[in-house]
This record gives C-alpha cells, sequence and structure tokens, in this order.
C-alpha cells in the first residue's frame, strides 16, 4: 500500500528522473514511533500547507503514520520558470499534464499532509516539461 496521488499515475510510470523519498519518510516515521522524535518535531506543517491540503488535496490511500487518522492529504507544488517563487499548487491531472507539454522545466514536488496532527513529508520530486528544450546547446 502505497500513498500515490492518482492524477501522478502517469507522470511517474515515465520513471526517468523521479525522486523518490520514501525512504526518509520511513526513517522519520520510525524514529518517531521509537520516541525519538516528539510530536512537535514531525507534526509542524506550515499553515498554508495545511490550506491546501484541505481545500484540494487528494485523499491519500493510507491512515496517517502519525496519528494514525485518516486525514492525510497529497498535495503537488510546481516550481519553475513564471510561476509563482512558492511554487504552484497544482490538484488536477489536467493541469499537470498542460505543464508537462512546455518547453520550460518544471519540478513538481509531492507532498503528504495530515490535516488533523498537521504531519507532512516530501514523497516524491518528478520532472515535468523540457520538451525540445535541450534541442540546441
Ligand atoms: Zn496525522
Amino acid at each position: 500500500m502505497t500513498a500515490e496521488p492518482a492524477f501522478g499515475e502517469a507522470m511517474l510510470r515515465r520513471g526517468a528522473g523521479v525522486v523518490d523519498h520514501r525512504m526518509a519518510r520511513r526513517h522519520l516515521i520510525n524514529e518517531f514511533r521509537r520516541g525519538r522524535l516528539r510530536p512537535d518535531q514531525v507534526c509542524d506543517a506550515h499553515p498554508e500547507l495545511i490550506r491546501a491540503a484541505t481545500n484540494v488535496g487528494a485523499p491519500a490511500s493510507v491512515p496517517c503514520p502519525i496519528c494514525q487518522e485518516p486525514a492525510l492529504r497529497l498535495v503537488t507544488y510546481v516550481f519553475g520558470p513564471r510561476l509563482p517563487a512558492h511554487g504552484r499548487c497544482v490538484s488536477t491531472a489536467a493541469e499537470l499534464a498542460k505543464l508537462d507539454v512546455r518547453t520550460d522545466e518544471f519540478t513538481a514536488y509531492v507532498v503528504e499532509a495530515c490535516v488533523e496532527c498537521r504531519w507532512h513529508h516530501l514523497l516524491r520530486a518528478l520532472p515535468l516539461g523540457g520538451r525540445r528544450a535541450r534541442r540546441t546547446g
């Protein structure tokens, strides 16, 4: 069982360049369960992230690893040229696909956030766009 965003499936199957952060996530959760990290050390999501998770987050297929509530949401932020410095929160597959056909190179970050206890973690980063961008040197 993994917490995959449905709209990210097609992108993920492309494979190349995807950076998976699930190992780091598991490590953090283990440290918490062993009592080496306090809840306030792992549940400190920015209010803006919690707001995005509440409003546009996709429900995760697993419960929160910290509080066990079914309150885990997946939020995707895209960074790149002509996007806001804090990234653009993308909530639909159509929007992601639109960025993916552009010549500009973007990076999408899939973040999970718990709207109950404010646990959050980066799940993975994946490249988008860059079509024809490497044609000339
Ligand atoms: Zn939680």
